[in-house]
């Protein structure tokens, strides 16, 4: 697939890596480690996108696509859909920023159930492509465990960086330092932080209770078009000759599944997103803690910062 890209459309590959177990200086050197260890998680991968200098017409068998590493780092250990989500939109904004021409995504991904398979990730992906104003989309799953993924190969790299910091005398106790620490030793790879607070965002989008989607083990492939941004397809193989319209090849029974439930919106705090327009993300968190401890309504604040979140133009400061 990521041979005949077009002009339009990227390829990301992502991938949870094994959680890397933080580690201080002097305890290595003294090889002292205590029973439990505070851990980060890492979602790594890769965004492959044409090659500019490929002909207009040519197939890009020639010309290998361009490579954009990323690996985002997590205090929080959650691996669910919405910290999926919430690890996912640094890239996808990376992705905007440098390729605005893309408007086509190919999500590929290994297949549990607990992280990627499954309906909540399935409503978000319709959720997010909205809001990153996306045409079409598919996501692609690879049976568990097949073959060792370029974002595998990502992970394994950030984290001997990592462990050649600490053995150089640097303390990596959360995300903020192990990201000053390899941040700069691997200058190829994207880094971004995912604050706890930003899964909490993707919370606050979710419905009370999403309805199952059938046959979630069988699909390999969904799809996505803005045409019908509540819908998906599904597929028991990837297709690559029906894009995303209806697959006389591969498509499950039903081919689509259509998600009646809304998010619920809740607005009162107008004042205070003007705020974080002004003073970005973080800062507008902060603020929504204050709200809450006031008027209880935290979680409405941080669904409308969310909302407002690709026009604050703030890099997660
Ligand atoms: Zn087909």
């Amino acid at each position: 697939m990521k041979r005949t890209l077009r002009c339009n459309e990227a390829v990301i590959l992502i991938d949870f890596s094994e959680n890397y177990e933080c580690k201080l200086s002097a305890e290595v050197q003294s090889a002292h480690f205590g029973a439990s260890k505070k851990q980060i998680s890492l979602h790594t991968g890769v965004v492959y996108t044409r090659n500019p200098d490929a002909e207009p017409n040519m197939t890009c068998a020639t010309l290998q696509p361009i490579c954009t590493s990323f690996c985002t780092v997590s205090d929080s250990y959650r691996h669910d859909a919405s910290a999926i989500w919430a690890h996912l939109q640094p890239v996808l904004k990376l992705t905007a920023e440098r390729f605005p021409d893309i408007d086509t995504i190919h999500f590929q991904s290994d297949g549990p159930t607990t992280q990627y398979r499954n309906k909540t990730n399935f409503y978000l992906l319709t959720h997010f492509m909205n809001s990153f104003a996306m045409k079409e989309v598919t996501w692609n799953f690879s049976e568990s465990g097949h073959g060792k993924s370029s974002a595998d190969g990502i992970g394994g790299s950030v984290k001997r960086t990592a462990d050649n910091g600490v053995a150089h005398g640097a303390d990596i106790a959360n995300a903020e330092s192990f990201l000053k620490t390899v941040g700069s030793a691997s200058p190829k790879v994207n880094f971004f932080e995912v604050l706890p607070s930003n899964i909490e965002v993707v919370d606050a989008v979710l419905p009370s209770k999403i309805k199952p989607v059938p046959n979630t083990m069988q699909i390999h492939q969904l799809t996505w078009s803005k045409l019908q941004p509540s819908s998906i397809g599904m597929r028991y193989l990837s297709c690559c000759a029906c894009s995303t319209s209806s697959c006389s090849h591969y498509a499950l029974k039903p081919s689509a599944w259509h998600f009646s439930e809304t998010t619920c919106i809740s607005t009162s705090v107008k004042g205070i997103l003007s705020l974080a327009r002004l003073f970005g993300h973080k800062t507008a968190v902060r603020l929504a803690d204050c709200a809450q401890t006031v008027n209880g309504n935290r979680l409405s604040m941080l669904f409308l910062l969310h909302l407002l979140a690709p026009c604050l133009c703030t890099k997660y400061d």
